[in-house]
């Protein structure tokens, strides 16, 4: 190993036993500096994003975020920005504390709204729960809280498109970046509704391409390397277009957009670090 290589790890090394020792004696300004600028440098430093993390978590320091230019509704921590994240590490995406994207933010805007709404007994499913999501909702719903997952670790196990739910038993439903995994998304939305008691809601998230006006489905036997290519990910069956929408009504729903124009103001944009095309689809029973 070269004299210079090794000088770059013990400084990269001494700063995150500095940023440590500054976290105990209760510095949590100078440290949360030190760990941001590494991050901003080197995204991917997955030891001070954790170190940053467990910042947060120290008792007693509500009042020591840093400036509060930027705030996240999932943790309610404020900061003076967001860091560098999602899978090309774009700037200002993800919370400091709490590691929730844009899009997380903005559902837990469109949630706070929906919530109090619905009856204080209602029920809720959510599909391969988000960390910076699930632990709010389940504090808040308790028992009447279940997540699912066909694979990850979950309430239930069980596939979108066979639930072992009640016809007419849900009030609210959840899945977001969920829907292009699955090979039969109509046969999926089909599932949603049924489970779902009348005027009951599913809160749905995908990716969409606005300048795609029909969604381009995966060619059949198309292989992991064909969907990387064409989606963008490997494990992506399809790219849905600004036609989503039509697919939830043909399924039976009655839809409702949430976007950051309808939803929130400029400021908000900012202020929670929000994507100005993100859209949130409320999927109701009729
Ligand atoms: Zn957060």
């Amino acid at each position: 190993m070269s004299k210079e290589h090794t000088t770059t790890k013990d400084s990269q090394q001494s700063s995150i036993d500095l940023a440590s020792a500054l976290i105990k004696r209760g510095e949590l300004v100078q440290a949360r500096d030190l760990l941001s600028r590494r991050i901003i440098n080197a995204p991917d430093d997955y030891k001070a994003r954790l170190l940053l993390r467990e910042s947060f978590l120290q008792p007693g320091t509500d009042s020591d975020h840093g400036t509060g230019e930027k705030s996240c509704p999932c943790c309610n921590n404020s900061f003076s920005f967001f860091l560098p994240g999602g899978p090309s590490f774009r700037p200002d995406a993800c919370c400091p504390a709490c590691e929730s994207l844009e899009r997380h933010r903005f559902l837990c805007l469109i949630l706070e709204r929906l919530l109090p709404a619905t009856t204080a007994d209602a029920s809720m499913i959510h599909v391969a729960p988000e960390q910076s999501l699930s632990p709010i909702l389940r504090e808040k719903l308790n028992n009447r809280y279940f997540t699912i997952d066909r694979f990850a670790d979950a309430d239930i196990q069980c596939d979108l498109c066979l639930m072992p739910f009640g016809t007419d038993s849900i009030e609210l439903f959840m899945a977001n970046h969920v829907l292009e995994h699955v090979k039969d998304d109509r046969l999926a939305m089909r599932e949603i509704r049924r489970i779902l008691k009348p005027k009951g809601r599913a809160l749905l998230q995908v990716p969409l391409d606005h300048t795609l006006s029909t969604t381009q489905e995966a060619p059949e036997g198309a292989t992991h390397e064909d969907l990387l290519r064409l989606f963008g990910q490997d494990d992506h069956v399809r790219q849905y277009g600004t036609d989503f929408k039509d697919r939830l009504e043909q399924s039976g729903f009655t839809v409702r957009e949430h976007t950051c124009f309808n939803t929130v103001t400029p400021k908000d944009i900012k202020t929670y670090g929000l994507h100005k095309d993100e859209i949130v689809w409320e999927a109701i029973k009729a």
